[in-house]
């Protein structure tokens, strides 16, 4: 009989805080059981030969909308597939009651499980969901949510803030469906959260993500551009622009160092963001604060994101916000990079600035990107790539080191990437179910010729292969998972 189910012979495993390693990978069980000089081939009931090419591990795309904007089911078959062929393997979506999602408020008691239900074998990744607490009655469920429901993280929209106030204040608004959504709510959230890390914290992190952008400042800096201009892309970053992301940055952290709640800063998009975020983690330096950016802050600005099909929230910003990003990413500190990959349709983009939906997918560029504008480009290491978009993110969010990493033990989630392979990206290149990109015509090299999942081979040579394979992961996984067994 074989030693192992499947190996991945002659490629260079690119293994996160370690280096670039030229070795065989023997998996058992959909787990890694070893890395060898050399594996006999005899040995091994199936081979993927990764001569010439790079193993990296199978990325973590940590910020993603599963059925924002069509139905949770269809999603999570049809933008996971987008992920594997980008080498992502498991995506960590945010979920939230309210508009848009399950359009429907009420206790996660009665909403998580539906859920779990909708996506449950539909997706071709692995999966975990960050949940947003929107209602003070949700409040007390955060407890409830990691201890059974595996959800190791949250998520707060400081820009939400106000979108509750309507005349009738017990009924709350039609957009967020919470009776208190302020910093008053905030609060209330971090210190559950905090509670729970206190708790929970030794099993993986428990954490709180921010999406800060300020609720009263683009109110009045909206009226100004609807009043005066500019039109645009140009026109949504100033009336979205990079002070309201600094100010509700302030207000985060303030909360965040009263609590203690462990904090992502999520999608820094400007200078001006990521220049608070680093004097936040210099200020605090008690407190554990992660910084995010995405790709399209990374690779566009208003100018080139393709008009109203680049609408997103914070905004695509300027040349100079998206060359200190990259300053960010390069000095490490950023810790992730992202996709924020919300699939919708062009015809939802529409003509009017102010009625189209915000945001797009990009999740099966997460790898290649990084490795044409970040290695080829600017001598971003490989390595470093893989904790980017790996290691980091799978630490971050409890997952690490059963994922984003190379190691004995570890889920059998590779992807082997041609440097050499270039492809102009186009909406077919991407495999989502969305009609667009604003990546539109960017030549990009470093693509994955196979992705791997627990040891089965999901993509391969451009098709997406068998069926929906992929598990919901209960975080934190020490506390959720039994131990792996022993390699040997
Ligand atoms: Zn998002």
């Amino acid at each position: 009989m074989a030693r192992y189910d499947l190996a991945v012979l002659n490629g260079t495993a690119v293994i996160p805080y370690t280096g670039a390693v030229r070795c065989d990978i023997g998996i058992r069980e959909g787990r890694i059981a070893a890395l060898a000089d050399a594996i006999d081939p005899a040995q091994a009931a199936d081979i993927v030969d990764a001569r010439d090419r790079l193993v990296f591990p199978g990325a973590v795309d940590s910020h993603f909308h599963l059925g924002i904007y069509r139905s949770m089911s269809e999603d999570a078959e049809s933008e996971t597939r987008s992920a594997l062929a980008g080498g992502v393997t498991t995506v960590v979506s945010y979920f939230r009651t309210g508009q848009h999602y399950l359009n429907k408020s009420g206790p996660y008691r009665e909403i998580f499980p539906e859920v779990l239900a909708y996506t449950d074998g539909r997706a071709h990744t692995d999966y975990g969901f960050h949940v947003a607490i929107m209602t003070s009655q949700q409040l007390e469920e955060v407890d409830w949510l990691v201890r059974t429901q595996g959800v190791a993280s949250f998520k707060y929209y400081m820009f939400y803030k106000g979108l509750n106030l309507t005349a009738d204040s017990t009924r709350g608004s039609d957009y967020t469906m919470s009776d208190s959504y302020d910093l008053g709510h905030l609060y209330l959230f971090m210190q559950q959260v905090a509670a729970a890390s206190q708790r929970y914290g030794d099993a993986g992190r428990i954490s709180l993500s921010l999406h800060c952008e300020h609720a009263e400042l683009i109110r009045i800096f909206i009226e100004e551009v609807k009043r005066t201009g500019p039109g645009g892309l140009e026109g949504y970053h100033k009336a979205r622009p990079p002070l309201t992301e600094r100010l509700s940055m302030a207000e985060a952290v303030i909360l965040a160092d009263a609590s203690r709640c462990p904090v992502n800063l999520l999608h820094l998009s400007s200078r001006e963001a990521v220049t608070a975020a680093s004097e936040a983690k210099r200020d605090y330096p008690h407190l554990d604060v992660r910084l995010e950016t995405t790709l399209h802050h990374l690779a566009l600005t208003y100018a080139t994101a393709g008009g109203m099909v680049g609408k997103v929230n914070p905004p695509i910003r300027t040349e100079d916000d998206r060359h200190a990003l990259w300053e960010a990413v390069l000095d490490g500190r950023i810790d992730t990079v992202v996709s924020d990959h919300a699939c919708c349709f062009e015809e939802q983009k529409g003509e009017d600035l102010w009625k189209a939906l915000p945001g797009f997918g990009g999740t099966a560029l997460l790898y290649p990107y990084l490795i044409s504008e970040g290695h080829l480009r600017r001598g971003l290491p490989l390595t470093r790539i893989a904790e980017l978009a790996g290691a980091n993110s799978a630490r971050a969010f409890a997952l690490y080191p059963r994922k984003g990493t190379i190691a004995p033990g570890s889920d059998a989630d590779l992807t082997i990437i041609d440097l050499d392979r270039e492809l102009t990206v186009a909406p077919e290149v991407l495999q989502s179910a969305q009609d667009f990109t604003p990546f539109a015509g960017m030549k990009v090299r470093g693509w994955p010729m196979q992705t791997i999942l627990r040891g089965r081979v999901v993509f391969d040579n451009g098709a997406v292969t068998g069926k929906a394979g992929g598990r919901y992961i209960r975080r934190p996984v020490a506390m959720h998972t039994e131990q792996p067994v022993a390699a040997g």
